[in-house]
């Protein structure tokens, strides 16, 4: 019997080939959009004819092909991004598998027009079925233009398949949106049968994201921004009042290429929490950098999915960085001090913090954790040393309380809070911790209003807060008015750590903040205090100083309604009982509650 294999000719091997990458027309324009993207292109064009099924046309002005590459860059496996397999690690650009133009070319009738800056004539190059059919030097302006027509046009059971033309060009906007994105800086435009429906300028990213999600988007982005040594993570996710009954605004790149991760996708939503009802979706457009040695792309023929060499770092990262982005745009400005004439006279107010309780709470893992860059949501697993520092703390300090009465606390009862037992967080505003005569109800806002109060006045009485440089210096431009009070200011928010520096025209510039302050929010927290000043300002009871330590801890406070680790809410209680008048906020109001057994069991009737 006669042998039986035989080879494929190479135009049906390309047209098998190309039903892994070509599946429609949107993976034909995101392949060419890629390889415009690849090829360096400031301004890039697609035009689109009957959903792409007619013409499918990507115009670039970016580096060309020389006449050899050009016939060249249509055969299978034939690509200019990788030359051996360890540059499949190293991977920069869009593409790399060399497949696209080869499929293209098997079920398109494709013209391309290409020229190189450096060449005075370009290409034109037209093929059908895998074959040539005509090459010639033609004039042209720099960079190259592809056009395929009549997509499947020798596969009928492809072009069968296609969908309605709606939902085609559904397809492709989608598409061009991810690559659009991807590029802010670079010019993008769609026509589709004769119109114009994307004129996209180059920009900023926060420009391309507004432009394409909508102008009702502006208002509505927190930037998310956190760098590290193994991967840096950028981009928006929309305030919880962006978040949708479906799953609509939600991008993700790694090292700009758009992937679909659900994985990563559970990482966002966990990180808005109890921010968003339980059946919507945020939205979120998010871009994460890293070395490109740590993820596998070529898992995926069209490269939509990757792997991460760690993927539980990265979940941990983004879960992180969505957080602390959505804790900054949560310091919300609250402007009622009705002040309580009575407290000016207490001791917390007018007497200054001891050494000693201030060298405790700068040592306590709260502050710490909260002043570590970048890192506020890092919170380690409570020890049993940080246990017993809690037990002496109490035995030591032994703080009073009970029904606050401010000022007297020497005469209160003793009071032991139980230190192994585990503190209860109520509707994510109150600590319950258990004494040894019933129980606190700590208002967590409130509490941590009181411990920043005191560590900030010690700055106001001559010892300088600590100050966190800024890596990267903000500037602040004010109006006329608040330029000069802030200049007034200037001194006294040196004590409380920060470092702004006049610039003249009325802007400054933030070179240092106080290491209380979450980094990137520097100018927020500037242009917050000259706000709240300013409505305390007719009040001349207080000093300039005291006025900005109190706004300070004011806007400082962890809100109502954060979630706390045991470990956060055990360092706030701990913290709030170093403070000489624990039981009150600087402006009068209860810090907690005590509720004492004896209190309770009358309630029950025992
Ligand atoms: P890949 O992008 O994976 O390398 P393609 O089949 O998409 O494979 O492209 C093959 C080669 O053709 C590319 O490596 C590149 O050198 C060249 N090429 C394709 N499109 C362009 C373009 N718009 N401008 C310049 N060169 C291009
Ligand atoms: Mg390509």
């Amino acid at each position: 019997m006669a042998d039986i294999i035989q080879l494929l000719p190479d135009n049906i091997a390309n047209q098998i080939a190309a039903g892994e990458v070509i599946q429609r027309p949107a993976s034909a324009v995101k392949e060419l959009l890629e390889n415009a993207a690849d090829a360096g292109a400031t301004e890039i064009s697609l035009v689109i004819t009957d959903a792409g099924k007619a013409l499918i046309q990507v115009i670039d002005n970016g580096k060309g092909m020389s006449e050899t590459d050009a016939r060249m860059a249509f055969e299978r496996h034939a690509t200019s991004k990788i030359r051996n397999i360890e540059d499949l690690f190293r991977i920069k650009t869009m593409g790399f598998r060399g497949e696209a133009l080869a499929s293209i070319a098997a079920v398109a009738q494709v013209a391309m027009k290409t020229r190189r800056a450096e060449d005075e004539l370009g290409t034109y190059i037209e093929i059908e079925n895998s074959f040539a059919i005509k090459q010639e030097v033609c004039a042209g302006t720099p960079g190259t233009s592809i056009s395929m027509k009549n997509l499947f046009f020798n596969v009928p059971a492809r072009r069968n398949f296609l969908k309605s033309n709606a939902a085609e060009t559904r397809h492709i906007v989608e598409e061009f949106i991810r690559v659009a994105m991807a590029f802010p800086s670079v010019f993008f435009s769609m026509k589709s049968n004769g119109q114009e429906v994307f004129h996209l300028e180059a920009g900023s990213l926060k420009q391309r994201i507004v432009q394409i999600l909508g102008s009702s988007y502006n208002a509505k982005l927190v930037s998310v921004h956190e760098e590290t040594d193994y991967m840096n993570i950028y981009g928006f996710v929309g305030k919880p009042e962006t978040a949708r009954k479906t799953r609509g605004d939600q991008y993700f790149f790694v090292n700009n290429r758009f992937i679909k991760s659900a994985y990563l996708n559970h990482a966002v939503n966990t990180a808005f929490d109890e921010m968003i009802a339980k059946d919507s979706f945020p939205s979120y457009v998010l871009y994460i950098d890293l070395d490109p040695s740590q993820i596998d792309i070529n898992v995926h023929p069209t490269k939509q999915e990757i792997k991460f060499e760690d993927e539980k770092i990265i979940y941990a990262f983004v879960q992180a960085a969505v957080k602390h982005a959505l804790a900054q745009f949560s310091i919300a400005p609250s402007l009622d001090f009705t002040l309580n004439a009575e407290i000016q006279g207490l001791d917390a107010v007018s007497k200054p913090f001891t050494t000693d309780k201030r060298d405790a709470a700068v040592a306590s893992s709260l502050f710490q954790t909260f002043t570590q860059k970048n890192q506020a949501h890092f919170i380690e697993k409570s020890d049993k040393s940080e246990l017993k520092h809690w037990k002496e703390f109490y035995e030591g300090a032994k703080p009073g309380v009970g029904n606050p009465e401010p000022g007297n606390r020497q005469q209160l009862q003793t009071l032991h809070i139980l230190p192994d037992t585990a503190l209860l967080q109520l509707h994510h505003t109150y600590i319950i911790a258990s004494t040894n005569s019933g129980f606190l109800l700590v208002h967590q806002q409130l509490a941590h209003e009181r411990v920043l109060y005191e560590r900030f006045s010690i700055a106001g009485h001559g010892q300088q807060m600590a100050t966190q440089k800024s890596l990267f210096p903000a500037t602040l431009e004010l109006a006329g008015a608040d330029a000069s009070l802030l200049t007034d200011l200037l001194p006294d928010l040196q004590t409380i750590g920060y470092q702004v520096e006049p610039f003249g025209n009325n802007s400054f510039v933030i070179q240092g903040i106080p290491a209380d302050v979450l980094p990137g929010n520097e100018k927020h927290s500037i242009e917050l205090l000259i706000e709240q000043f300013k409505h305390f300002s007719s009040d001349i009871k207080f000093s300039k100083r005291e006025k900005l330590v109190r706004c300070m801890a004011r806007q400082q406070a962890i809100k109502a309604g954060q979630t706390l680790s045991q470990k956060e809410m055990l360092v706030l209680v701990e913290d709030l009982f170093t403070c000489s008048s624990p039981n009150i906020t600087p402006t009068g109001s209860p810090t907690y509650l005590e509720f004492k057994e004896d209190y309770l069991d009358r309630m029950f009737g025992r």
